[in-house]
């Protein structure tokens, strides 16, 4: 492992499907991978995004990576939102011109993808941690930690930062800005083996705090309480958190208590990094964005970044054209923004807000949402990805 077109840091999804969609043109292209392949498809810490956006799920099928998710994953045509003890449907279909979601859990994904680029003959090296990045505007070299202790390093003509929301590659982009948003709230997330509380995600508002009743299959139920920031994870036992859920629901539904796998506290957070370049280092992915939960947009954003920075490079490899290259800051700017706002306005419709004056504006706001075709239109769109990934669906049609 000496030399190559493409090296690409971080096996996330954004890391994976560009370097699949790279391979299968036989563009050269490295992974270098922090983590083990079992940690990656089965630690806890790795339990992610579940919901996908229609045009991920159409870009994974067309691409070849579809087999796992079309098997095992579960179309919904539709969500809920609970509000003041009655349930709201919001029918994607017939608000946003036939488009739905997909669920299926980003770490099957992940292990798919993992899979399927092993089959076809691609690199992944796993447990190589990259350290340090150098001579980015001529020829790159990435410096790397092997699983051994030893460094070593890799010449490339690309370098892609598909590394996380921990990016180090980051760090690479002199004059970077980082555009930042805290939300006072997090979410704590369970895991649970029981049936969820229904067959599609239920959104609840309500005065306690916001709730989502979300499901990986009929026996898997993943949920959410909205909390402080610095909760105390000790302070919520088993039974306390079975309880609050069904409060929260407002009698609209119930959730059946059930062994839990998972417990984690996630801070609401979001922020943009711009540029997304430097030379010949592009970032993808949450590497340069990250979105507050609620709107399900942050491994789709990833998806999106993935196939705007593969047209770039194919257009570089195949036709000599830099555009795309130069250009991927803005390419990109524009998905993003639309999965920031969307994720901006869905958590703060959605949360309880600690400013009395505010939450009277977001219930004024919810109740409009609840009774307007226009707005649970505006909803189901950016729900199921018409400004994200819906902009790239059909490169491969
Ligand atoms: C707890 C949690 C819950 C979430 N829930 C949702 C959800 O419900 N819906 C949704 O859409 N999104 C959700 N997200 C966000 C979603 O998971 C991310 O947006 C998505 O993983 C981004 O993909 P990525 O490929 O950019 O980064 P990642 O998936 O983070 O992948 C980055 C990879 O880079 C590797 N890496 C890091 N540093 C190095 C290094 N120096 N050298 C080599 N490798 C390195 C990491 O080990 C990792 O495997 C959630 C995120 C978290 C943390």
């Amino acid at each position: 492992m000496k030399k190559t077109r493409v090296a690409v840091i971080g096996a996330g999804p954004a890391g994976l499907l560009l370097a699949h969609l790279l391979h299968r043109e036989g563009i050269s292209v490295v992974v270098l991978e922090a983590k083990s392949r079992a940690y990656l498809e089965t630690s806890p810490h790795r339990i992610r995004a579940g919901v996908m956006e229609w045009g991920t799920r159409e870009i994974m099928v067309q691409v070849g990576l579809g087999e796992g998710l079309l098997r095992n994953g579960y179309e919904h045509r539709g969500i809920y939102l609970a509000y003041a003890g009655e349930l709201h449907r919001i029918d994607f279909p017939s608000l946003a011109q036939g488009w739905r979601i997909w669920v299926y859990g980003q770490q099957y994904q992940v292990r798919d993808m993992i899979a399927r680029f092993l089959e076809e003959g691609g690199k992944i090296f796993f447990e190589y941690e990259v350290v340090g990045l150098a001579d980015l505007e001529t020829t790159p070299k990435i410096r790397f930690r092997t699983p051994e202790g030893e460094e070593g390093e890799l010449e490339a003509e690309f370098v892609v930062g598909a590394d996380g929301s921990h990016s180090r590659t980051r760090g690479f982009i002199p004059g970077l800005v980082l555009k930042e948003k805290t939300y006072p709230f997090a979410w704590l997330g369970i895991l649970a083996e029981t049936a969820p509380a229904a067959e599609e995600l239920i959104y609840a508002s309500h005065p306690r705090g916001f709730a989502l009743f979300s499901m990986r299959s009929p026996t898997l139920a993943r949920n959410y309480l909205q909390v402080r920031p610095d909760e105390n994870l000790d302070e919520w036992p088993e039974e306390r958190i079975w309880e609050e859920l069904n409060l929260r629901l407002g009698g609209v539904a119930q959730v059946k208590p059930g062994p839990l796998l998972e417990k984690s506290l996630t801070p609401h957070r979001a922020y943009v990094a711009e540029p997304m370049q430097h030379g010949r280092l592009f970032l993808v992915g949450d590497a340069a964005h990250v979105v507050p939960p609620t709107g399900a947009k942050g491994m789709n954003l990833a998806v999106a970044d993935a196939v705007a920075l593969f047209q770039a490079l194919w257009a570089f490899y195949r036709k000599g054209a830099e555009s795309g290259l130069k250009r991927h800051t803005e390419t990109c700017r524009e998905h993003v923004w639309q999965g920031e706002f969307f994720s901006y306005w869905m958590t703060s419709l959605l949360h309880t807000q600690p400013d009395p004056f505010i939450e009277g504006l977001r219930q004024a706001e919810l109740k409009q949402v609840l009774t307007s075709e226009a707005l649970k239109r505006f909803l189901a769109e950016n729900y199921t990805g018409r400004h994200t990934t819906g902009r790239w669906v059909g490169l491969w049609t």
